[in-house]
């Protein structure tokens, strides 16, 4: 819902007086944050998102340099997000501080940051050796362009969906691809796991131990971070599509496996099963909230992989003669009919939903710890799922249920308060809509 330019300078003149409230009632310095968002669009969940990162960035550099917060206030209206803070410390740092981000952060264009001395002086970003802000479309310095209208409200939000899209983009393969990392890394030095590798003994595995997992899992975090943003590049293309190019990902990362182990392999069924997923996580990625819905990632990955695996096993068929060297996996399909971790991948990895989640937040709401959690579930994988549904190492049912753990339960972009009704306690006006949050 749009707003109206008259409602745009009623919001003007509330943020003024509230200012001055805020001001009068603390008499401390004050930061006013709101979004720098052309056109009449002002409130959307991806606008929210990027105040809230805004907020986060202020409270940092605020705790970063010992500045208290003594007063907080969020308001969310359809005008646009405001945060209020009164802070202890000198105008002229924070001030300092706030221009930073602004010229820092890569949102810090959508930014603006005012602050107040405890007279109710705005500082101007001059006064602290900042240069006036330039413009958001052609990067001219100064206000010339707003004030002429050179850019057209179209040209504004075009950019301004650009920045915050690139972004958003970019933190969630971050964010995506590390918790893959560390699940891989997780997995390794889950103790005890017996036959497999964990940080008393290498199991049945005489040439590698937990250090050539940790070296192999770290050349890996490209790779993963990669396979995100190939799902996300590829979300108009079919799942197919998607998973062609993962695939000639995954043979770069098992060079660099290889490498990076001296030729042992660690991690060669991750490489596929965990690049499938952040893929399927990629493409189902929107900018305002990554995917969290367990169901719909793993249906994706049935979806991407099912017409390539059908055709991984006609292969395999074919190449019965003996003219092609066979991996273990393609041995067992051909003389058993096991169809291991690729089919598994295509039924949308079962043993994940049905066995190893389901035990882990069993185990985990019993009161294990995290460690004994996981190898209970690393056993209980082991002892219920045959051989022809997981393959040779169990590296699916034994990687993944945590990796779903970590994305299901990693810190969200929390709700952001509504606006509170009521009275405002401290000055006891009835008609002030606002809270304060004292520490
Ligand atoms: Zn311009």
């Amino acid at each position: 819902m749009g707003v109206t330019p008259q409602q745009i300078l009623q919001a003007r003149e509330y943020r003024a007086n509230l200012q001055q409230e805020l001001t009068h009632t603390y008499g401390l310095p004050l930061v006013c944050f709101t979004m720098n968002i052309a056109g009449p669009e002002k409130d959307s969940p991806l606008i929210r998102r990027s105040f809230h990162f805004g907020c986060e960035q202020l409270l940092a550099a605020f705790h970063g340099h010992h500045v208290e917060v003594a007063a907080q206030q969020i308001r969310l209206e359809h005008t646009g997000c405001e945060a209020y803070y009164a802070v202890r410390g000198n105008a002229h740092t924070i001030k300092k501080l706030c221009t930073g981000i602004e010229d820092s952060s890569p949102l810090g264009r959508l930014f603006d940051m005012d602050v107040l001395d405890q007279t109710g002086t705005q500082l101007r970003r001059e006064e602290v050796g900042g240069h006036a802000r330039g413009c958001i479309v052609c990067g001219a310095p100064g206000r010339g362009c707003a004030s002429r209208r050179l850019h057209t409200v179209e040209q504004l939000q075009a950019v301004t969906k650009e920045i915050l899209y690139h972004h958003f983009q970019q933190e969630d393969q971050r964010q995506i691809s590390s918790l893959a990392l560390r699940s891989l890394l997780d997995e390794v030095c889950v103790t005890p796991k017996p036959g497999l590798v964990d940080r008393v003994n290498s199991g049945s595995h005489k040439d590698m131990d937990i250090f050539t997992f940790t070296a192999s899992a770290s050349a890996l975090a490209p790779y993963l971070s990669r396979c995100v943003a190939l799902g996300q590049q590829t979300q108009e293309l079919s799942p197919e599509e998607t998973f062609a190019r993962l695939r000639r990902a995954g043979i770069r990362a098992e060079q660099d496996m290889f490498q990076a182990t001296g030729g042992i392999n660690t991690h060669k069924g991750a490489i596929f099963t965990m690049g499938t997923v952040c893929g399927a996580i990629g493409r189902l990625w929107n900018a305002q909230q990554p995917c969290r819905d367990l169901a719909a990632i793993l249906n994706t990955c049935a979806q991407m992989t099912q017409c390539a695996i059908d055709t991984d096993f006609r292969e395999i068929e074919r190449s019965s003669d003996g003219s092609l060297a066979l991996t273990t996996g393609q041995r067992l399909y051909l003389h058993q009919g096991i169809k291991g971790i690729r089919g598994e991948l295509a039924a949308g990895l079962p043993s994940v939903s049905h066995i190893g989640i389901p035990v882990l937040r069993r185990a985990l709401a019993a009161g294990k710890d995290y460690n004994d959690a996981a190898a209970i579930r690393s056993v209980v994988c082991h002892t219920s799922i045959p051989i022809n549904q997981r393959g040779r190492n169990l590296p699916v049912p034994l990687i993944f249920p945590k990796f779903f753990w970590f994305v299901s339960t990693a810190p969200r972009y929390p709700a952001l308060p509504e606006k509170p009704p009521g009275r405002d306690q401290r000055s006891g006006r009835s008609d002030c809509p606002h809270q304060f949050h004292f520490p």
